[in-house]
C-alpha cells in the first residue's frame, strides 16, 4: 500500500489524539514506518533524528533486540493472565520487586496499571482511600497546578490544570484545585528566579490556609513539567515546597511519568529534587515505550495503611500488570542498569546537553535555553532585549516545529516553548547533530517571520 492510499484511509477513519480532525483531513498524517537507534523514518525514506524519544518514553531507543525477545518470550509461555482476585505471575511479581529497589528507600510497593492516566486515577483513589482510612474523610482536596499535565482520562485531566482540556471536557472530578507553576520565563520575570520560586510555593500555602488545612489532602506535582513547557522550577522552589508540606498533614504525590527512569540523570525526579514522595505515578520510560504499562508506586506510610486498615480495594484494570508488558519493563530496567544508562545521563550526557544547548542562548530568536539531564527547551522571543513574545497569531512555535521536522529533527512545541527529551542512548556526537538542527530550524523560522 503506497503513502496516500495510507494517508486516505487514515482520513477517512482514524481519529488521532491532541489533533484537529479536520485539519489533520486536509493536510494528511506523516507515517513513521520504522525506526533505529535514536532515528525514525517515514514512508518516504526520510531519517529523522527523534528528539522527543516518541512521548518521552522510549528511553532505551528503538530497534533493541533484547525487549522484542523478552515480549516474544512471555507471549509464548503466558500471553494473559490478571493480578485480580489473588492471582499472578512471575513477570509481575518480578518487576514489582525490580521496581521497589530501584525506588527511594521507603517505596516498597507498586500497583500496575495500563498508563499513566490509570496511574493517576488510581492516585486519586488512593489518596482519597488514605484518608477515609485514617479518619478523616473531609480531606478531600488535591492541590495541583495550573499547566500541569497528568493524563486524558477524566481525573487526569482534572488533576492536569490544562485549560484547553477543561474548557472541552467538564464537568471536571470536584476537590482539585490548581495554584500558579512554577514557570519563571513564562511568569516571574519581573522578580528574581529565587523570589518567585519561594512565592510559588507560598501561594500552595495560602490554598492550604483558604481551603481548610482540615480539607486538604495532597499536593500533586511533576519534579520537572513536561509537556506544560519542560519547566524546570527555579533551584529554591522545592526547598520552599517541601517545608510548606511539612507544616500540614497531607500527602505528596510527585509524577514521575516523564522524569522517572532516567531522564534527569537520577532513577527518578524526586531523588533529583531530594523528594520523599508517598505516591509516585509512573509509566512511559518504565518499558521504554515498546509496550503500554504504567504504576503507582506507594511509601510505606500510604501502603501500610492500605493494606493493614484497607480490605479490599475495588479499583483495578485488566491490564495491570500484563505479562508481556511487565516481562518488557523488567528487561528495560534491567539492560538499564547492565548499561549505566542513569549514570551516563547524570556525568556525561547530561551535562554536554547543558553545554551545547546553551550555546544556542546566543540566537536572536531564543529568549532562554534551559535543559537538566536530558529534557531541553528553548524560549522563542521576538525581541531578546525586552524578552518580548511574538504575537499568537503568528504560531512561531508550530512554525519552527515544522520546519525542524522537515529538516530531519523532532522537536516539540508547547506554544512557543520548543522542547526536546531525545532517547537516553543517544550519543554526544548524535547530541551535536540535534543541536545543528535545531539551529537551522532556528534559522528558517526567524528568515520566515522577519
Ligand atoms: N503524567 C505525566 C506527567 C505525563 O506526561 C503523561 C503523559 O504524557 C501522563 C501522566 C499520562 O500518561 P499516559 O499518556 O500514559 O496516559
Amino acid at each position: 500500500m503506497n503513502l496516500h492510499d495510507l494517508q486516505a484511509l487514515d482520513r477517512a477513519h482514524h481519529l488521532h489524539p491532541f489533533t484537529d480532525f479536520k485539519a489533520l483531513g486536509e493536510e494528511g498524517s506523516r507515517i513513521i514506518t520504522r525506526a533505529e537507534g535514536v532515528y525514525i523514518h517515514d514512508s518516504e525514506g526520510n531519517g529523522i533524528l527523534d528528539g522527543m524519544a516518541g512521548l518521552w518514553c522510549v528511553n532505551l531507543g528503538y530497534g533493541r533486540e533484547e525487549l522484542v525477545a523478552a515480549a516474544t518470550r512471555q507471549l509464548r509461555e503466558l500471553p494473559y493472565y490478571n493480578n485480580f482476585f489473588k492471582t499472578t505471575h512471575p513477570p509481575a511479581v518480578r518487576l514489582a520487586e525490580k521496581l521497589c529497589q530501584l525506588a527511594p528507600e521507603h517505596v516498597n510497593h507498586v500497583f500496575f496499571t495500563g498508563s499513566g492516566s490509570e496511574a493517576n486515577d488510581t492516585v486519586l483513589r488512593m489518596v482519597r482511600r488514605y484518608w477515609a482510612l485514617k479518619g478523616k474523610p473531609e480531606k478531600q482536596w488535591i492541590i495541583s497546578r495550573e499547566n500541569a499535565y497528568h493524563g486524558s482520562t477524566v481525573a487526569g485531566m482534572s488533576l492536569g490544570g490544562m485549560a484547553p482540556m477543561h474548557a472541552q471536557g467538564g464537568p471536571l472530578v470536584p476537590g482539585i484545585s490548581h495554584v500558579r507553576q512554577p514557570y519563571w520565563f513564562g511568569e516571574g520575570r519581573d522578580q528574581s528566579p529565587k523570589a518567585f520560586g519561594r512565592a510559588c510555593a507560598a501561594a500552595i500555602e495560602a490554598r492550604i490556609l483558604e481551603l481548610g488545612e482540615d480539607n486538604v489532602a495532597a499536593f500533586i506535582a511533576e519534579p520537572v513539567q513536561g509537556a506544560g513547557g519542560a519547566i524546570m522550577p527555579p533551584a529554591s522552589y522545592w526547598p520552599a515546597v517541601k517545608e510548606v508540606l511539612a507544616k500540614y498533614d497531607m500527602l505528596l504525590v510527585v509524577d514521575e511519568v516523564i522524569c522517572g527512569f532516567g531522564r534527569l540523570g537520577e532513577w527518578f525526579g524526586s531523588q533529583y529534587y531530594d523528594l520523599e514522595p508517598d505516591l509516585m505515578p509512573i509509566a512511559k520510560g518504565l518499558s521504554s515505550g515498546y509496550l503500554p504499562i504504567g504504576g503507582v508506586l506507594l511509601g510505606d506510610r500510604v501502603a501500610e495503611t492500605l493494606i493493614e486498615e484497607g480490605g479490599e480495594f475495588f479499583h483495578g484494570f485488566t491490564y495491570s500488570g500484563h505479562p508481556a508488558c511487565a516481562a518488557v519493563a523488567l528487561k528495560n530496567l534491567e539492560i538499564m542498569q547492565a548499561e549505566g544508562v542513569v549514570e551516563r545521563v547524570r556525568d556525561d550526557l547530561g551535562p554536554y546537553l547543558a553545554e551545547r544547548w546553551g550555546e544556542l542562548t546566543e540566537h536572536p530568536l531564543v529568549g532562554e535555553a534551559r535543559s537538566l539531564g536530558l529534557m531541553g527547551a528553548l524560549e522563542l522571543v521576538a525581541d531578546k532585549a525586552s524578552g518580548r513574545r511574538f504575537d499568537k497569531r503568528l504560531a512561531a512555535g508550530n512554525l519552527c516545529r515544522d520546519l525542524c521536522f522537515a529538516s530531519g529533527l523532532v522537536m516539540r512545541s508547547v506554544g512557543d516553548t520548543m522542547i526536546i527529551a531525545p532517547p537516553l542512548v543517544i550519543t554526544r556526537e548524535q547530541i551535536d547533530e540535534l543541536v545543528a538542527l535545531a539551529r537551522r530550524a532556528l534559522d528558517e523560522t526567524a528568515t520566515r517571520l522577519a
